[in-house]
């Protein structure tokens, strides 16, 4: 399994995932509850704890519309799998204005994707009309689990209960 813990907010919404030690350091403070754990357990020299896997924070964090879904690289990339979206490469991957910025195009999950350099190269500042290239996919915002665990796509077993109201 991977040392990745879900972080849920007061209301049990799902709100980040964060590193092992970074879940300890909220429990160890009482910044936040552990909701589901493993029968490892971490121990160090003055304590033994099970190892959590969810985590629930003592305090409301408010988060403001949008910025879950907040565009980066690394997201649209997962959310394309890796994958240049007009050819199916995966290698020297960038990431592409399907509508070019200096035509207009915005950065926004609907008009970027992810493009091999070769193939973002020979697109330039074209339209996909006008040089004839097809996308794979229609872009689109990633989902929950996708921006939660980019690469992966897999989420661990006591993680789907928290996220199954949010992922629609
Ligand atoms: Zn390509």
């Amino acid at each position: 399994m991977p040392r990745h813990v879900l972080v849920l907010n007061t209301t049990y919404e799902p709100i980040n995932v964060c590193s092992l030690k970074r879940a300890l350091i909220l429990v160890l403070k009482d910044r936040a509850e552990v909701l589901e754990s493993t029968s490892h357990r971490v121990r160090s020299e003055k304590l033994s704890l099970a190892r959590p896997t969810v985590v629930r924070l003592r305090t409301y964090v408010k988060i403001p519309p949008g910025e879950r879904r907040r565009i980066s690289r690394r997201a649209v990339m997962a959310r394309d799998g890796f994958r240049c979206q007009y050819c199916g490469s995966t290698r020297q991957l960038t990431l592409d204005h399907i509508v070019p910025t200096s035509r207009g195009g915005r950065t926004t999950w609907e008009n970027l994707v992810t493009s091999c350099a070769p193939c973002n190269v020979r697109k330039g500042a074209r339209l996909l009309g006008e040089i004839g290239m097809a996308l794979h996919t229609r872009p689109r915002p990633p989902s929950l689990s996708e921006l939660l665990m980019p690469g992966t796509g897999e989420l661990p077993d006591d993680w789907i209960t928290y996220l199954a109201p949010a992922t629609t």
